[in-house]
């Protein structure tokens, strides 16, 4: 039996011992409802204002800005909608992201334009990284709202936030990010990035999957998303799923109390899987060398099928992506590897490997040793590696 290697933590990630452990009490001890005045349901209020406060300290934003939601994906609708709705009543219908969000994002502005909003999709370059100088240039007198990722979920890459938050400031325009990937990979603190929204999702960090978080800054014009009951401030009604979000706490308490420590292990495991990797001719690095979170290597094989490449890493052990985990499964090359300007052709030979806190060294030799012998077998079968080696088609330009 092979060994198995678990290098899919930018899809999701296993929840930890601690986390784990964390959360049992809120299911059959501490069950009561946080709106209930009796003891129980006050204990139960206690420890969910607790897991505000720890999520608040850990993004330098205070606990009343903090509103619990059910994962990454409806935290980025709120704030887009929420925004655009509430900016639209001041005459604004203009907001600026860029070609490369998950699709939380970008299917959100999609449906924006759809109701007649208009929407710039700024490009990331060769890179994957937003040109600020770019984006403060597509601002208009209508822009009211700008939606940029800290991290990039396929190619890791780390946006300029610090910069992008203080033009937003500049020309008085609400800056939300999407920093599901970010978050307990990356220092954030909200009030010195000038960051308005933020989301944020509890399953890439370690603790469950269904349930996020959304930073709003006070005061911030955002309309309500969720209408119900008066929990969350009377912003998000729902019984607040109490459990997992003492499981998101503990998690990014752990992970933002240990960023130092954490990235040097992931960046030094990363790095020598990227310098191995790398030594495989015709194979490409995609995003920026230094400006990436410490445990993505996004890689580019001219004349494979990536499709092909991960069934045949997982009848090794190895568990993998070849774009975002919503995508792949389609055929259609990544939008995130198409708008780093790859063709389909490069863009579909792809790998991206995503460490977390369980992984360790052997596993990066373990993938080391298994994938060339891979990549030969599937360009040996490949009529594009034929064409390739036999200079009819060339794509060296992207090496
Ligand atoms: N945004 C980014 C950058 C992501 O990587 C993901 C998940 O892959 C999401 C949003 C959606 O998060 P969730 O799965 O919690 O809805």
């Amino acid at each position: 039996m092979s060994r198995k290697v678990y290098a899919d933590n930018a899809a999701t990630t296993a929840v930890s011992k601690e986390v784990l452990e964390s959360m049992l009490p809120f299911y059959q001890e501490v069950y009561g409802n946080p709106s209930s005045l009796y003891a129980l349901g006050r204990e139960a209020r206690t420890a969910l204002e607790e897991a505000r406060a720890t999520v608040a300290k850990c993004l330098g934003a205070n606990p009343n800005e903090i509103y619990f939601t059910s994962c990454g994906t409806e935290s980025d609708n709120w704030a887009i909608k929420g925004a655009a709705h509430a900016m639209k009543k001041k005459g604004k219908d203009h907001i600026i992201t860029t070609a490369f969000e998950h699709h939380a994002v970008l299917h959100t502005c999609g449906a924006l334009e759809r109701e007649g909003f208009s929407v710039t999709y700024l490009p990331v370059h060769e890179n994957g990284i937003v040109r600020p100088e770019e984006l403060e240039a597509a601002i208009t007198e209508n822009t009211g709202l700008v939606t940029v990722m800290y991290a990039n979920n396929e190619i890791g890459t780390i946006q300029p936030i610090p910069e992008i938050g203080a033009i937003c400031k500049r020309h008085g325009i609400l800056f939300h990010t999407d920093a599901v990937q970010a978050v307990g990979n990356v220092a954030i603190d909200v009030k010195e990035q000038n960051i308005d929204m933020l989301s944020l999702s509890g399953h890439k960090l370690h603790a469950p999957k269904g349930v996020g978080a959304l930073y709003l800054r006070a005061g911030v014009p955002v309309s309500n998303f969720m209408d119900g009951g008066a929990q969350e401030r009377n912003r998000r009604g729902g019984t607040e799923n109490l459990a997992q979000i003492v499981g998101l706490a503990t998690a990014m308490e752990r992970a933002c109390s240990t960023i130092a420590e954490r990235t040097e292990r992931l960046s030094a495991m990363r790095d020598k899987l990227i310098q191995e990797v790398l030594k495989l001719e015709r194979t490409r690095l995609n995003g920026d060398r230094t400006h990436r979170l410490p445990g993505n290597a996004s890689f580019c094989f001219q004349g494979v099928e990536g499709e092909s490449l991960l069934l045949m890493l997982d009848l090794k052990g190895i568990s993998a992506s070849s774009g975002s985990a919503c995508t792949s499964g389609s055929l259609d090359p990544s939008h995130v590897l198409l708008a780093i300007g790859l063709p389909h052709e490069v863009a579909h030979g792809s790998l991206r490997i995503s460490l977390g806190d369980f992984n360790t060294m052997e596993d990066i030799d373990y993938i080391i040793e298994t994938l060339p012998p891979i990549i030969e077998r599937l360009r040996n079968m490949s009529p594009l590696w034929d064409a390739i080696e036999s200079g009819k088609v060339s794509y060296d330009a992207y090496f």
